[in-house]
């Protein structure tokens, strides 16, 4: 290490900032979390933001010739000017009273190196790659603020507060086990979910009694992965996944996701594998059932959303009729990933008022979803499942009398690499899907334009909104 972290105290010492730039104004933001007194160094020109903070009595503007006793005895100097000669005459002063100095942009005159970090305070995170990836730092920082709930840093302050009660009530060995639950189990659960009070009380509790055995069990979550690339999955949703003891998780669903989980949790694939038979619901809902009773922490990892044709009414039946509870994290369903990728909106004021989500896979032998009845102007209905249905979709368009004013689209892949839009006319439906050779998952959108010849309804709303 040709660096060394560590965290300076900064309650009541003084840090100085030479500059009144854009270059000055970033230091003094990074410098304000903290409880140091801040002095801005300026000659000429201040930044708008910098006079606020002056303004505010956040930051004290010196503005006497510099000498080297601004800076002696500063717990920190940045200079940042943003002028290169400037920035090494402040750096010569700044050096002969021996304060620890950081340069913008001049790493060969830096005595500290400001992190990457990821601010949970009083828990933070400094991520340092001493100037060789920059990117690679930004890229750890991202994993940690989806690893780190936003409130982690209140329950840290909390358990500080705690501490002297349990150092006397407790013996060292207990309070060790003690953290270990408040941070792994109802009491960070809790905390996480918004529930203060709930976690503070626990924790009072498993302190004056000295019991805080088992957690309760957490609910089985299904989770929604969002559709194709991993960067589309909630931050709660990656929250569930590191937690896992277990992950059921379908065909559609990115296999990197699954890197995200602990890499001892077991991963259990219960989609239909290519020339396959598929895992029946009720064999699933078994698992799901059967794992969650050994006491696992279950996730069911859905592509897209689970509340969207995805057998997520049966999973939650099933679990709730074994007592056992279960939670729903959404995700981004296809409908819109598609309309992201293709830079449309699934709604459009006064073009778009209605939006109907459907399917082309039925049960056997049932017909298809009478959707026709909501195809009314100004509406757009997406079709999941629906292009092995093509055919059948064409039919009932062919038979409703306004097939000519629907637009067809197919979006395939939406969110992956490889997506791809098509746009036809209804009637063209299926040649179109056949011709482009458009591979699942595809979702199929069908819009009847507004204001489309012959239909009074778009007017009648118009006239709705306008009262
Ligand atoms: N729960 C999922 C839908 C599962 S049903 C969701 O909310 O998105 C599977 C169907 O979803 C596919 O047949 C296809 O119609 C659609 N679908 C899923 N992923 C898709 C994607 N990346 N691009 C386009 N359509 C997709």
């Amino acid at each position: 290490m040709k660096t060394f972290p560590m965290f300076l105290q900064m309650a009541g010492r003084r840090v100085v900032i030479a500059g009144g730039g854009e270059q000055a104004a970033q230091k003094s933001r990074l410098i304000l979390k903290t409880e140091a007194e801040i002095v801005l160094l300026a000659q000429g020109e201040i930044d708008e933001e910098l006079r606020g903070l002056i303004d505010g009595g956040r930051i004290r503007l010196d503005r006497t010739p510099v000498t080297p006793d601004h800076f002696r005895g500063a717990a920190l100097v940045f200079i940042a000017t943003g002028c290169p000669g400037m920035d090494a005459a402040l750096h010569a002063l700044s050096q002969e009273a021996g304060a620890l100095t950081n340069v913008v942009d001049r790493p060969d005159l830096c005595d500290a190196i400001t992190p990457s970090i990821v601010d949970r305070d009083p828990v933070v995170v400094a991520i340092g790659t001493e100037g060789t990836a920059p990117v690679l730092a930004r890229q750890i920082k991202t994993r940690m603020e989806e690893m780190l709930e936003p409130r982690l840093g209140d329950l840290a302050a909390l358990v500080g507060r705690l501490r002297g009660a349990a150092a006397q009530r407790l013996g060292p060995r207990q309070r060790r086990d003690l953290w270990r639950w408040v941070f792994s189990g109802a009491p960070r659960d809790a905390h996480a979910r918004g529930a203060e009070r709930e976690a503070a009380e626990l924790i009072k509790a498993a302190i004056n009694t000295g019991e805080f055995a088992a957690p309760q069990a957490a609910p089985v979550s299904l989770v929604g992965a969002g559709p194709g690339s991993r960067d589309l999955i909630t931050l709660r949703g990656v929250q569930r996944l590191q937690e896992a003891d277990i992950i059921f998780y379908d065909r559609l669903v990115d296999p990197e996701l699954l890197e995200l989980a602990r890499r001892d949790a077991e991963r259990v694939f219960v989609g239909k594998a290519p020339g396959a038979h598929s895992w029946p619901q009720d064999r699933i809902n078994g698992v799901l059932v059967a794992a969650a009773k050994q006491g696992k922490r279950v996730v069911r990892l859905k592509c897209g959303d689970p509340g969207v044709f995805a057998r997520g009414a049966e999973e939650a039946q099933a679990l709730s009729a074994a007592g056992i509870a279960f939670e729903i994290v959404p995700g981004v369903t296809a409908a819109s990933a598609a309309a992201a990728c293709t830079g449309t909106f699934l709604t459009e004021r006064g073009k778009t008022d209605t939006l109907v989500l459907s399917t082309g896979a039925m049960r056997d032998g049932a017909e298809l979803p009478d959707w026709i009845a909501h195809l009314t102007a100004g509406t757009q209905i997406g079709i999941y499942m629906g292009v092995g249905a093509a055919q059948r979709i064409q039919a009932a368009l062919d038979t409703c009398g306004f097939a000519d004013e629907v637009e067809a689209q197919i979006v395939s892949k939406a969110g992956y690499a490889e997506q791809r839009a098509v746009t036809c006319a209804a009637q063209d439906l299926a040649r179109t899907i056949r011709e482009a050779d458009l591979p699942n998952p595809a979702i199929i959108f069908l819009r009847r334009a507004s204001g489309a010849a012959g239909d009074a309804s778009v007017d009648a709303g118009a006239e709705r909104r306008a009262k």
